[in-house]
């Protein structure tokens, strides 16, 4: 997997119905400085591929390796642009419907630095940890929930 710690620490993630517009506006708005990007809508093999797929009703939202991936907006830069799957997205604008997409949101608070990272992630695991959960799939449920789930959805690691 991609390092992406620099694009700060992933706090939304989820399929939605991203518009033509919304498209637009994530590919168009131009990240903070010292990073300056032009607009980078493509219009290519790839990205008419994609739309093609959209229309035909056969674009699957968890096939692709990655979610696009937004930064949301920041003191510095207020507005979300895209980081990740400007193919995708240029496909919705080809198309001119709403699309279904897997969209993971990336912040940076303020502070953010190595330490304020792996900080985070240590109280996130914690936070995880004190939820009930399934400990083969992390399925999370009331205690006696998971009681029940374990020799029915894990008949054969249980087994092993
Ligand atoms: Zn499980």
């Amino acid at each position: 997997m991609k390092d992406r710690s620099h694009y700060g620490l992933m706090d939304d993630e989820g399929v939605m119905v991203v518009t033509p517009e919304q498209a637009e506006t994530w590919l168009v708005t131009r990240p903070p400085a010292p990073i300056m990007w032009s607009r980078d809508v493509p219009d290519n093999e790839k990205s008419h591929r994609l739309a093609a797929a959209m229309e035909a009703g056969e674009w699957d939202v968890d096939r692709p390796v990655e979610p696009v991936i937004i930064a949301k907006e920041t003191p510095t830069c207020r507005a979300e642009y895209c980081r990740g799957g400007h193919h995708r997205l240029s496909a919705v604008m080809h198309t001119g419907k709403p699309q279904r997409l897997r969209v993971q949101f990336y912040s940076k608070p303020d502070g953010y630095d190595r330490a304020f990272r792996e900080k985070r992630l240590r109280e996130i695991a914690e936070e995880r940890a004190a939820i009930p959960h399934c400990h083969v799939c992390f399925w999370e449920g009331t205690p006696e929930e998971i009681a029940a789930h374990i020799p029915t959805a894990h008949k054969y690691e249980v087994e092993a």
